[in-house]
């Protein structure tokens, strides 16, 4: 807030697989100490009005649904009564040995800027063009957050070799102070990388197949096991995936199209987190067959929104020109400075319908309900 004290904003009964939510306020600003005692009271209010007997209702956002965030939100405060600033409540002392665990690197001052950066930069379109898409700016001056993608055609998304793996510790440990970490995107992240060390991280990522510079793009697709390798699953996902890498190989094009989130789940459970991305899909069984329903419009991050399934679903062998439809409908309207899912909002779903099912749209809805 405005004198710095660190406050929580909690959200509940935000979720995906088969009931999509999202979460609602129940607090607007609650101080950091309060975090344990209040969250055990939403957990309290779950335990006792909630669906324990149904394992498919059993989730604090079936609650939140059923009696109305408000609500909620009262039996929580109601509870919270009984615990507030009681022993559970933080101390300083207690947020400073937890603090302790979780130290930056112990990173020498560098200059903000980099010659022999901006030399190699300026001389290697390569070069520049992974810098545009996997390197992102960072607290410390001198230093940049990288993010090596895991998303090259032809390998499931998120894959990596026990070579690729020995590979990464290498450059973790020689440019990135030994850490690394997974992000829920299924990439890489080196979080501490000095701007002079980029061109040697790039070239050595770049040796093990590491350097894909398609952050953001469509073809960094989040996707699940799916039915390769999901014993849950109602289709297939990660050939899908790759038909769809290989239909957007051109990287030009890609980098005209912009950001775009696609993403692929291939069942309800929506571990691909299909209902948040810009184009989601799902695999569903029909009548024994594998089919895939379309979305468009989800989107993670500060303005989350769930997607909108755009009609019936389509063969496997469909899908990849059901997504160019969709990219050409939205190259086609977007102003220059919208991003796919800007241009969805703004002109909704009709257009990209009529682009996808066209005069085929009453044959597609008799053949595959
Ligand atoms: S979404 Fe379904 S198919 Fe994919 S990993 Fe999760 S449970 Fe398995």
């Amino acid at each position: 807030d405005e004198k710095g004290e660190v406050l929580a904003r909690v959200i509940v009964g935000g979720g995906m697989g088969r009931t999509p939510t999202l979460g609602s306020v129940i607090q607007e600003a609650l101080p950091w100490q309060h975090l344990p005692t209040y969250l055990d009271a939403v957990l309290r209010v779950y335990n006792r009005y909630g669906r324990r007997d149904n394992a498919y209702k059993a989730r604090i956002k079936i609650l939140v649904k059923a009696i109305g965030a408000e609500a909620f939100a009262r039996q929580v405060d109601e509870e919270w009564t009984l615990e507030r600033d009681g022993i559970a409540t933080v101390t300083q002392a207690e947020l400073d040995r937890a603090s302790a665990a979780f130290t930056d690197p112990d990173a020498p001052e560098r200059p903000a800027t980099d010659a022999g950066f901006d030399a190699k930069r300026a001389s290697d379109p390569a070069f520049a063009r992974w810098v545009s898409r996997c390197v992102r700016g960072h607290k410390r001056p001198g230093y940049r957050a990288v993010t090596l993608s895991l998303k090259p055609t032809g390998v499931a998304p998120g894959d990596i070799s026990c070579e690729q793996m020995d590979a990464l510790a290498d450059l973790a440990d020689r440019y990135s102070f030994g850490e690394l970490r997974v992000s829920h995107e299924q990439n890489v992240v080196l979080a501490d990388v000095a701007l002079a060390d980029l061109y040697e991280l790039w070239l050595g990522a770049r040796a093990h197949g590491l350097a894909t510079p398609n952050i953001g793009l469509l073809t960094d697709i989040i996707c699940c096991p799916g039915g390769d390798f999901c014993s849950l699953a109602n289709a297939k996902s990660i050939p899908i995936a790759q038909a769809i890498q290989e239909a957007f190989e051109n990287l030009d094009y890609l980098y005209d199209v912009g950001d775009l989130e696609l993403n692929i789940s291939g069942c309800m459970n929506s571990c691909g987190h299909h209902h948040v991305g810009h184009i989601g899909i799902l695999g569903v069984d029909k009548t024994g067959s594998e089919w895939y329903q379309v979305s468009i419009g989800g989107s993670q991050g500060n303005q989350t929104s769930l997607g909108d399934v755009i009609g019936p679903s389509f063969a496997a062998e469909e899908v990849p020109d059901v997504v160019t439809k969709l990219v050409d409908t939205y190259v086609e309207h977007r102003t220059p400075e919208e991003r796919f899912i800007d241009t969805v909002r703004r002109i909704g779903m009709a257009p990209f319908k009529a682009r996808v099912y066209g005069e085929s749209t009453k044959k597609a809805e008799v053949t595959h309900g």
